[in-house]
């Protein structure tokens, strides 16, 4: 077989002649374990996209890209870009069968999921067999730029199609009917789930109140009706959107500050105060019954009332609205803690959070609080994790099934020689891979990357 060419073109400004041969075996060595790992990394990938596609992340983890950063130790950036490109193969086999064979690196097959679609797939496998890593980054900003002024035509286009129709029926109902954009359409959607949720809990709530009337139940809705037949999905939007529509005018139109408070009102009964396990029943300012441990995480970190009730349910005592954490210790904890505690993550902005709550007798003290971003302190309320300050000052964390949930996972185990496992897993699956492998069939000559677009990108010109 011939040596790397490349290294043999080079007699004259490179090393003498006796270690030229030397050198160019040390090429073809590192060309072959290169296309090696290259086709592990497609099968790496292919456990990634399986593993996303199971949810095996969602133990604690808010994406897969967290999980693998944690797990595997990559940063934040390489491990959102496995994730996406191992999400992107599973559409693009010709792709993902080139990188798995060694015939195409990994940062040529990053750079072509970029912008591949399965009717585009084969065209830019072409690009990446026949040009080197530069050429197809430089074809793919190409073709990224022809992609983006197709979108911006088409979202123009879309912008201009947004419509919302309002008109009386003969029968006097109001009839919707909209055009929205994708983006609007999710806060539309968001905020319709939120009203129903929080109409489904009220309706709970004042059946547990015993015929007690919700002021929040929109016109039309009588509790009757809610005892009776459970609404229908579609009726139930559209108390949700009336509901929407109450609350935007109640609290006015505004969009900003979602970083609002909850304020809480606790009720605490007198038997509950006794029993350190039982916080007692604490319902949002207006009126939402939540879920204890919902109520709970909202109270963790909030503006607090707490009304004391006797055996008859007679408010005794209505205590001064108080910061559950003041504002100094806050700024102690933040300074302290920095970044979200949960392992893995790292995200900046917090919210306080109790180890022992305040319900339970916890005091608010650095010891006994620390910063979870809010993704983390649903979890340590609602989901089952269980985190606790050690003696020494560490924190530690378990999963809801018990099991302990490191900082820093252990490293998986390695063979002694895991370049010689490599070759002979891929030897065994009858892969061959040698030094051209991965070889571009580029003879050197000028890359003219608008006329390569033009020819190649279905959308250019
Ligand atoms: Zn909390
Ligand atoms: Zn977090």
């Amino acid at each position: 077989m011939n040596t790397d060419f490349r290294v043999s073109m080079e007699p004259m400004t490179g090393p003498a002649a006796g270690c030229t041969a030397e050198l160019g075996r040390l090429g073809d060595e590192i060309a072959e374990l290169s296309a090696h790992l290259d086709a592990a990394t497609a099968r790496l990938l292919d456990l990634i996209r399986d593993f996303d596609a199971q949810g095996g992340w969602g133990n604690g983890f808010r994406s897969c890209a967290e999980w693998l950063s944690w797990r595997v130790g990559l940063d934040r950036g390489t491990a959102r870009e496995r994730v996406r490109v191992a999400r992107a193969l599973g559409a693009l086999p010709r792709l993902a069968e080139a990188l798995a064979r060694g015939e195409l690196s990994y940062a040529k097959v990053r750079a072509l999921t970029r912008v591949a679609t399965p009717d585009t797939e084969e065209r830019l496998l072409a690009v990446g067999r026949a040009g080197t890593a530069e050429h197809v980054e430089r074809i793919v900003r190409g073709w990224r730029r022809v992609d983006k002024k197709a979108e911006a035509m088409e979202s123009a286009k879309r912008h201009t199609g947004r419509a919302l129709h309002l008109y009386q029926d003969e029968d006097g109902m109001v009839v919707i009917r909209a055009r929205l954009e994708p983006e609007v359409g999710a806060v539309v959607r968001q905020a319709l789930d939120a009203a129903r949720e929080a109409l489904y809990q009220r309706a709970r709530g004042s059946d547990a109140g015993a015929g007690m009337i919700n002021k929040n139940v929109p016109a039309g809705t009588s509790p009757a009706d809610v005892s009776a037949e459970p609404p229908t999905m579609a009726q139930q939007q559209a108390d949700a959107l009336g509901l929407l529509a109450e609350s935007a005018l109640h609290h006015g139109i505004e969009s900003g500050a979602p970083g609002e408070r909850y304020q809480v009102v606790v009720h605490v009964d007198a038997p509950v105060l006794a029993d350190p396990d039982a916080p007692g029943q604490s319902v949002l300012d207006d009126g939402v019954h939540v879920s204890a441990e919902t109520s709970r995480r909202l109270a963790c970190d909030a503006t607090r009332v707490v009304m004391r009730h006797d055996p008859d349910g007679q408010v005794t005592e209505v205590g001064a609205r108080t910061r559950t954490i003041p504002p100094a210790l806050r700024r102690a904890l933040h300074y302290r803690d920095g970044t979200c505690r949960f392992p893995g993550c790292a995200r900046r902005f917090g919210q306080g959070h109790h180890i022992r709550h305040w319900a339970n007798g916890g005091p608010t003290t650095l010891s006994n609080l620390a910063l979870l971003c809010r993704w983390h302190h649903r979890a340590v309320h609602e989901a089952g994790y269980r985190m606790e300050r050690q003696p020494d000052g560490q924190l530690r964390f378990w999963r809801p099934d018990g099991r302990l949930l490191p900082d820093v996972p252990p490293p998986a185990a390695v063979p002694a020689d895991p370049v010689h496992t490599l070759r002979a897993r891929h030897d065994a699956q009858g892969l061959r891979v040698d030094a051209r492998t991965a070889m571009p069939g580029w003879l050197g000559e000028r890359l003219d990357v608008g006329y390569a677009i033009d020819v190649l990108h279905p959308l250019a010109g």
